[in-house]
């Protein structure tokens, strides 16, 4: 069933709404009620219940048709997985099965003054009797311009707060991001706080967390997601690569058989392969609780993303011309993975982490 929702919404539409820079609103509210955009809610918060492995699988899947949506469910589970952590009971009940429902979600800690430096992040928590003013700018925040409700990580006095705002409130303004590079219909915007009253209800977990913790939560999840979702980008760029490599003829034979470019398809199903089995093991170690699962979603991260971006290379040099322009699923693969190169911790920061890990004695789980 799950399959064949994918592939009646949105295979076969990616290259469309890359160039519309829109996904339709109603694929992404008919995926979100399927609870196909945070499949890990927990059955009884109305959610599929699903395994990080499962979801990991089916990101891949929704990654290799199309990398904005793919986006758009990693911004909804990173919002999810926030809530289920960080929330408290009512707070889970009152937002769990609405995202599992149709309604979207985006998060938002990224600034323009804290991009790989969140302890730069400025955005205000402050209380006010009962409730709280959120006040400030966040930037890139992919999904904003769907969703109902962004989940701001912002600073309260010494900690951090992450503070459930809906997308309608008085204050809150909503900015596309003009001409992304990459996932063009991923509804990326800046979002303006300008001290957008809330009940202190909405500051999840009751606010006073360490940052640190709240931009754990947020990337913990993120991180997993956006590398099964290069694990598509390589397997739709492995399938169009070989296919093209054994159809096209050039100096009398196919592609294929001229052994530089049958080169480029086995580094391309090395990279699939690879990429795959990192995220295998970040998933497994998160499904059995293991504490070491945060730092295998970083090798996943770094080891996916970087592997799609040379993967995507690779096919646009097997594919030459037929790959050279908007609208050929390889073409927006290559600027979709080099994207995934700077998201949720970018390839240094991924290096940094991966090395204070090794220093520290780390394995590898
Ligand atoms: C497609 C896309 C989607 C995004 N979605 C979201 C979202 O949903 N929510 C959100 O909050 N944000 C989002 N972002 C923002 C994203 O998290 C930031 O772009 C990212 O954290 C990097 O920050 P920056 O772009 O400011 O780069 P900078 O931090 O300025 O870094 C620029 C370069 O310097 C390197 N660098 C920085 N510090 C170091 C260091 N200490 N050592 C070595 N190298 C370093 C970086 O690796 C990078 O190569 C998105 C961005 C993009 C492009």
């Amino acid at each position: 069933m799950t399959e064949q929702l994918v592939e009646d919404l949105v295979a076969g539409q990616a290259d469309d709404w890359d160039l519309a820079g829109a996904v339709p609103e109603k694929v992404l509210r008919e995926l979100g009620a399927a609870g196909l955009l945070c499949p890990e809610v927990p059955a009884g918060y109305g959610g599929r219940g699903a395994t990080s492995r499962w979801a990991g699988e089916f990101t891949a899947a929704l990654g290799a048709h199309c990398g904005s949506t793919r986006s758009v469910l990693t911004s909804q589970s990173m919002a999810a997985g926030m809530i289920t952590r960080l929330g408290d009971r009512a707070q889970r009940a009152e937002h769990l099965p609405r995202l599992c429902a149709g309604t979207l979600a985006a998060v938002a800690f990224s600034e323009p003054g804290a991009g790989s430096d969140l302890s730069a992040i400025t955005t205000e928590v402050r209380r006010d009797g009962d409730h709280v003013v959120v006040t400030g700018h966040k930037t890139w925040t992919t999904a904003a311009r769907y969703a109902d409700l962004v989940v701001v990580v912002g600073v309260e006095d010494d900690g951090g707060a992450a503070v459930v705002v809906p997308a309608d409130a008085p204050g809150v303004s909503i900015r596309p991001v003009e001409n992304p590079s990459g996932c063009r219909a991923a509804g990326h915007a800046d979002v303006h706080l300008d001290h957008v009253r809330l009940p202190a209800t909405a500051v999840l977990g009751g606010g006073g967390q360490p940052s640190r913790l709240l931009v754990t939560a947020a990337l913990g999840y993120g991180r997993l997601s956006v590398a099964w979702g290069c694990v598509g980008i390589l397997r739709a760029c492995l399938a169009a690569a070989s296919a093209h490599a054994a159809s096209r003829g050039q100096f009398g034979v196919p592609l294929a058989e001229h052994q530089l470019v049958a080169r480029h398809l086995a580094e391309l199903l090395v990279a699939e392969r690879t990429a795959t089995l990192a995220c295998e093991h970040a998933s497994e170690r998160l499904d059995a609780g293991s504490p070491d699962h945060v730092v295998a979603a970083v090798l996943a991260k770094n080891v996916a993303a970087t592997a799609a971006t040379r993967g995507a290379s690779s096919a646009v040099q097997v594919l030459g011309s037929a790959a050279a322009r908007d609208g050929h699923v390889v073409a927006r693969a290559y600027r979709d993975a080099k994207l995934m190169e700077i998201i949720e911790g970018s390839t240094e920061i991924c290096q940094l982490l991966l090395a204070r890990h090794a220093l520290s004695g780390g394995g590898t789980g």
